[in-house]
C-alpha cells in the first residue's frame, strides 16, 4: 500500500462520460488499498476556449485577470470529479491550487512554484478521503491566483507527489511515450520505461507529453513517473534514472516539431560582440533563442541564423531589425513554415555514424537540411515545415523504429 498521485488530461475528463470513468479508476486503485490524490486538468480543449474567450474580448489582457480566468477550467473539472466519486461512495474533497497549497512567484501565466504546504492535503488523505486538485494553478506571493503555464498540471502532480511521497501517474489519451507522436507515425512503438535524460531531450526537442518542467522536476526530486492510457488503463512508460542497456536501440525516439520560426541576418560585421549584442536583447525581451548557426566569415562579413518558437517572431524580427542598424548589419528575413526534426538516444554517444545516416536518410527522400545541431544524445535538422511528418517517418524507419 502506498500514494499514488493521479494526473488527468483535458481529453480524460473531456464530458460526463469520460468524469465518471475516471472516478471508476479512482475508485478501484482505492480498492486496491493505495491512497490516492487526483490533478486533473481542464475539461476537453476548455483552456483553449478560455484563451480564445479573452483574446476576443481584450487587447490588453493583462496577466492576474487571464490567470483567473484560465484557472476556471480545472476548478471546474475538480469539482464535478468529486461529485462523480460521491456518486461512488468514496469522500472526495476539491482544492484549488491555492487551497492545496502552491505557492508561487508573480510572473502570471508562466508562475513557477516556490513552495507546496501541502498540509490541508495531507490531512484530507489521513482522514481517508480523496483530494482533487486543479492542475497547473496556485497563489502568488502577492496573494493573487497564477496559472503554472500550459501542461502545467503534470508539474502539479509531480510536486504533490514529491511532498507526499508517491509515485506519480500521468493519465492522458494515448498509452505512454512513444518512439514518435503515434497520431503522425501509426507504426510507432510504445517504450516501457526511457531514462530521464532521454524524455528530456525529447521534451527539449519539442515532444509535448510529459511537460518538460513536471519532468525536470521529476529528476531532480526523484518522483517516479508512469504515463499511461486513460482508456486502456494498461501499464504505460515508466520514466527512470537508468541508463538503457548496451543492447538497447542507438536511437529511442524521433520527435518533429513545428512550432519554431527562423530569422537569419545577413552582412553581418564579424568582430567580437555583434551575437552578444543580438542575443542579449533577445533574452531581455523573454523571447527563447533554441538553434544558432553562424556562418564562415567572407571578408569580415557574416551571417547568423537561429530558431525562436513561432509565437514571439514578430517581436523578434522587429528586435533584431533594431539591432541590425546598430550593428551595420544588411538585413534580415525570416520564415515561419519551417520544422525541426530530432533524433534522441542514449546510445548515440557511442555509435559513430549516427548523424550520416540521417543526412543521407533525408537526401534519399529530397529533404534539404537548413540548420543542424547536435547535443550528446541528440541530432536535430530543420527542415521545411511541410516535410516535417514524412522526415520522422523516413527516419523512424531508418532506425528501425517502427512497428514490425
Ligand atoms: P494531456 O492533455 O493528457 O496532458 P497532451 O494532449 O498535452 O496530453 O499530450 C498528449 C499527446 O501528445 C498525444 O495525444 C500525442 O498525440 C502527443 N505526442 C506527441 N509525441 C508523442 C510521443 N512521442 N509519445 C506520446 N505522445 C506523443
Ligand atoms: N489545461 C492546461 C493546458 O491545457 C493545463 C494542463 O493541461 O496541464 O495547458
Ligand atoms: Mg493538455
Amino acid at each position: 500500500m502506498g500514494l499514488v498521485v493521479q494526473k488527468f488530461g483535458g481529453t480524460s475528463v473531456a464530458d460526463p462520460e469520460r468524469i465518471r470513468e475516471v472516478a471508476d479508476h479512482v475508485a478501484r486503485t482505492r480498492r486496491r488499498g493505495d491512497d490516492v490524490v487526483v490533478v486533473v486538468s481542464a475539461m476537453g480543449k476548455e483552456t483553449d476556449e478560455l484563451l480564445h474567450l479573452a483574446a476576443q474580448v481584450s487587447k490588453t489582457r493583462p496577466g492576474r485577470e487571464m490567470d483567473m480566468l484560465i484557472t476556471a477550467g480545472e476548478r471546474k473539472a475538480t469539482a464535478l470529479l468529486c461529485m462523480a466519486l460521491h456518486d461512488l461512495g468514496i469522500h472526495a474533497d476539491s482544492f484549488t491550487g491555492s487551497q492545496a497549497g502552491f505557492l508561487t512567484d508573480t510572473n502570471h501565466m508562466n508562475a513557477k512554484i516556490l513552495e507546496v504546504r501541502a498540509d490541508r492535503v495531507r490531512a484530507a488523505v489521513e482522514a481517508g478521503h480523496v483530494p482533487v486538485v486543479g492542475g497547473a494553478q496556485g497563489v502568488s506571493t502577492a496573494h493573487d491566483v497564477t496559472f503554472l503555464g500550459r501542461g502545467g498540471s503534470d508539474t502539479t502532480a509531480v510536486a504533490l507527489a514529491e511532498a507526499l511521497g508517491g509515485v506519480c501517474e500521468l493519465y492522458t489519451d494515448v498509452s505512454g511515450v512513444f518512439t514518435t507522436d503515434p497520431r503522425v507515425v501509426p507504426v510507432a512503438r510504445r517504450m516501457a520505461q526511457i531514462s530521464f535524460d532521454e524524455m528530456l531531450e525529447m521534451c527539449a526537442a519539442g515532444c509535448p507529453k510529459p511537460a518538460m518542467r513536471a519532468v525536470e522536476f521529476a529528476r531532480t526530486h526523484g518522483v517516479k513517473l508512469h504515463v499511461r492510457s486513460a482508456f486502456t488503463w494498461e501499464p504505460g512508460t515508466w520514466i527512470t534514472d537508468e541508463e538503457p542497456d548496451m543492447e538497447d536501440a542507438i536511437v529511442s525516439g524521433v520527435v518533429g516539431d513545428d512550432s519554431e520560426a527562423k530569422v537569419t541576418i545577413t552582412g553581418v560585421p564579424d568582430r567580437p560582440g555583434v551575437s552578444a549584442a543580438l542575443f542579449r536583447a533577445l533574452a531581455d525581451a523573454d523571447v527563447n533563442v533554441d538553434m544558432i548557426v553562424q556562418n564562415v566569415s567572407e571578408a569580415g562579413i557574416t551571417d547568423i541564423s537561429f530558431t525562436v518558437p513561432a509565437d514571439n517572431l514578430g517581436e523578434s524580427v522587429a528586435i533584431v531589425e533594431r539591432v541590425a542598424g546598430e550593428i551595420g548589419a544588411k538585413g534580415v528575413t525570416s520564415d515561419a513554415s519551417i520544422a525541426k526534426v530530432s533524433l534522441v538516444g542514449a546510445g548515440m554517444k557511442t555509435n559513430p555514424g549516427v548523424a550520416a545516416t540521417v543526412f543521407e536518410t533525408l537526401a534519399t527522400n529530397g529533404i534539404n537540411i537548413e540548420m543542424i545541431s547536435t547535443s550528446a544524445i541528440r541530432i536535430s535538422c530543420v527542415v521545411a515545415g511541410e516535410a516535417c511528418d514524412q522526415a520522422v517517418a523516413v527516419l523512424h524507419r531508418a532506425f528501425g523504429l517502427d512497428a514490425a
